[in-house]
This record gives C-alpha cells, sequence and structure tokens, in this order.
C-alpha cells in the first residue's frame, strides 16, 4: 500500500506538537492563529472523559477494585477483539495489530497506535520505530520475548494521524482487558498521546517524562515515542535516561522475586 504523502501543513503540525511535548507552551503560526497546547488539551480532555466513562462502565469507578479478567487466556481475548468493528477503524485497516510478546511479561510496553508497516504485518512496532525500540532494549539487555508491546489503538489511523476520541474510547478496553490478563509489574508508555490518555492528564510529555507514574496499580514510566526519537535525534538523551530508570526498577523487581 502505497503511503500518502505528508503535506506541508501537517509536517508543521507534528513539529509544533513536539516542541508542545517539550513544555515549550504557546507558540505563534500565524497573526491571528496562535498554536498552542489548547486546542490539543481540549481535545484530549473530551476523550478521557470518555474514555473513563467507558472504563468505570466496564469495571467499576472504584480505584481499589481489582480489575478481574473477563477472558481466560489472552489468546482467547485476541479471538474475540480480531473481528472488531467498534470504531470506523475496521473499514480502513488491513490488519488489527493486538500485540505482541511475552504473554507473562513483567514489563508493558504501550504505545499510541499502529503505522503502515504495523498496519500491513499486523504486528506492533515493526517498522524502523520498533527497530529503534529494538536497539533500546538490547541497549538495556531486554529482548522482545521478555517484554509485552500494546498500542492504544487496535487499529491504524489513516495517514498515521493522532486517535479521535471516539476511536480511543472505544479501543481502550481492549488494552485494559490485555493488562489485567498479563498483570505486568512495570508499564512504559511510549509518547505522549499514550501518557496522556493513560494517566487522564493533558500534561505535556515533557513533563510527564522522567518520573514514576501509576496505572491500574502498576508503576509506570513515560518516555518519548521511538519516531519522535527518528524525528528529533537531540530527545534520546532523555530517553536514555528514562530507559536507565526503567530497568534498574525491573531488575529490582526480579532479584526480589
Ligand atoms: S481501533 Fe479498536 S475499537 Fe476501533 S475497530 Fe480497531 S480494535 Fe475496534
Amino acid at each position: 500500500m502505497e503511503e500518502t504523502p505528508v503535506s506541508l501543513h501537517e509536517m508543521l503540525r507534528r513539529a509544533l506538537t513536539a516542541q508542545v511535548e517539550l513544555g515549550m507552551g504557546e507558540m505563534i503560526v500565524d497573526g491571528d492563529r496562535p498554536f498552542s497546547e489548547r486546542s490539543l488539551v481540549d481535545e484530549l480532555e473530551t476523550c478521557v472523559k470518555k474514555i473513563s466513562h467507558t472504563a468505570d462502565d466496564m469495571f467499576g469507578a472504584d480505584e481499589n477494585v481489582q480489575r478481574v479478567a473477563q477472558y481466560d487466556s489472552v489468546d482467547a481475548h485476541f479471538q474475540a477483539v480480531r473481528d472488531c468493528r467498534l470504531c470506523s477503524l475496521a473499514e480502513t485497516r488491513t490488519n488489527l495489530v493486538y500485540g505482541v510478546g511475552n504473554t507473562s511479561a513483567d514489563l508493558m510496553f504501550i504505545g499510541e497506535a499502529p503505522g503502515r508497516d504495523e498496519d500491513l504485518k499486523g504486528e506492533p512496532f515493526v517498522g524502523r520505530a520498533g527497530q529503534l525500540l529494538d536497539r533500546i532494549l538490547v541497549a538495556i539487555k531486554l529482548s522482545r520475548e521478555e517484554i509485552y508491546i500494546a498500542n492504544i489503538l487496535k487499529c491504524r489511523p489513516p495517514g498515521n494521524r493522532d486517535p479521535l476520541p471516539d476511536e480511543a474510547a472505544n479501543c481502550l478496553p481492549h488494552l485494559l482487558e490485555q493488562i489485567a490478563l498479563i498483570k505486568p509489574k512495570l508499564i512504559c508508555a511510549l509518547g505522549r498521546i499514550a501518557a496522556q490518555i493513560l494517566l487522564q492528564t493533558s500534561s505535556p510529555l515533557g513533563k510527564m517524562r522522567g518520573q514514576w507514574h501509576e496505572f491500574e496499580g502498576v508503576p509506570m514510566m513515560v518516555t518519548y515515542h521511538p519516531a519522535a526519537l527518528l524525528r528529533f535525534p537531540a530527545y534520546k538523551k532523555d530517553t536514555w535516561a528514562d530507559m536507565q530508570e526503567l530497568k534498574k526498577r525491573y531488575d529490582k523487581f526480579v532479584a526480589s522475586r
């Protein structure tokens, strides 16, 4: 499938989004139209409200209630969702990209959505960004066989655009069930969109990375998406620091078992 050429406007939007991710606040695009965190924040807040509602419907709003998996195994869940048509992305996907890795993994990486290569292969993080993630894993002495990788969305948004609120709200329950089945001890959110949706916040990535958060009672590190590192290599230094911290806690957990 041929990739749709990215317009100059889209390239500019992505570049400015990256600046916002770094917490640089408002930027002026043209005389009358400020590009700011606000437009992104508004959309995310709508998205987060819908997601919270969906998650509460499924599992109960009490944060202390431990989520109980609805399926017997990851494979049984995959079989149940492989033909999902809950949102319009089902019309344009080549393959649903469920997730890959060790279904008993202690560490789970969560990205935003499949890209073109992932859509074609039906597997997350197989394109250039995926290859970079593999190199990062090797650098911290981990392999794909030890971890599990999934995305917030299981189907590719056309042109790799950001997930729409309804798409994220419809798809998040699939991820929550995966987490309930895999029971990771640590989570690493890759990129701004994944982190904002999981943490139900509108904070820029620059303020979320480099510290521990919690999702579903599981300690969660936030760092840059490998695709962002390909576009902006200057982010690699911070990403390396985040990965070192993640690995330190992972090793401590493994040693304590
Ligand atoms: S993106 Fe998620 S909710 Fe939408 S069709 Fe795919 S699996 Fe279903």
